[in-house]
């Protein structure tokens, strides 16, 4: 029999059905599970890896520095965080902020992808290795899939560096920058599309150009 969360109309339904889960050990640790925030039928939704502190504290994703971090790259294409939806692939914070486990994403992630079909973006951002390794099921790395409009299941994504890389490694900030100036070229690629095509399935990732390859010289 299917469960009361796969059953939810809406964001708010979900969050309802799934706020004192106890599924995985996680849910005994936590101080509130962090859904997700933003606009629920946003073009463009941001996934996390996980809660840390301050989000557990207040409910919300992305609101210590990481996610001020990312409320100044939204603001350098012009977006306010309430126009996006920013969720996680883990809903609960892991002990010490330590790297979410192979059962609690198997456990977690189909929390998020009914996020996912709930909201109905044209584009996914994956924010770090582990959202990007997780959606995508590849084992490429960030470092070579960042910034690139991937396809996989129907749904595009766009690989980015985590905001708190970032703030760790200072010279990936600029390439992060970059990268969100090409945001609005691949939601306009996926205007495009969805005028166009109906689905696009796919099962394994590729890459889509938004550009016209250079014409080699030989
Ligand atoms: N880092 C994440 O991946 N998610 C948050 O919500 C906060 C920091």
């Amino acid at each position: 029999m299917a469960e009361d969360w796969q059953q939810a109309a809406s964001i708010e339904q979900l969050y309802e059905a799934i706020k004192d889960c106890h599924r995985c050990p996680l849910g005994d640790a936590r101080t509130n599970l962090v859904l997700g925030t933003g606009d629920e039928h946003a073009e463009i939704m941001f996934v996390g890896e996980a809660p840390g502190f301050h989000e557990d504290k207040q409910g919300i994703p992305f609101v210590g520095p990481a996610g001020q971090f990312l409320d100044q790259l939204l603001g350098s294409i012009g977006l306010q965080r309430s126009q996006v939806y920013i969720a996680n692939t883990l809903k609960c914070r892991p002990p010490e902020n330590r790297d979410p486990q192979p059962q609690e994403l198997a456990t977690c992630t189909p929390f998020l992808f009914k996020q996912i079909e709930l909201i109905e973006p044209r584009i996914i951002c994956t924010l770090g290795n582990h959202a990007t390794k997780t959606l995508l099921e590849t084992s490429t790395g960030i470092t070579q899939l960042r910034g690139k409009l991937m396809h996989k299941g129907g749904l595009a994504y766009v690989p980015l560096f985590h905001p708190a890389a970032a703030l760790h490694k200072p010279p990936l900030k600029s390439t992060l920058i970059e990268d969100f100036q090409r945001l609005r070229e691949h939601l306009d690629a996926e205007r495009v599309r969805w005028g166009e095509e109906e689905e696009m399935p796919t099962e394994e990732p590729v890459e889509t150009k938004t550009e016209p390859e250079q014409m080699g010289l030989f």
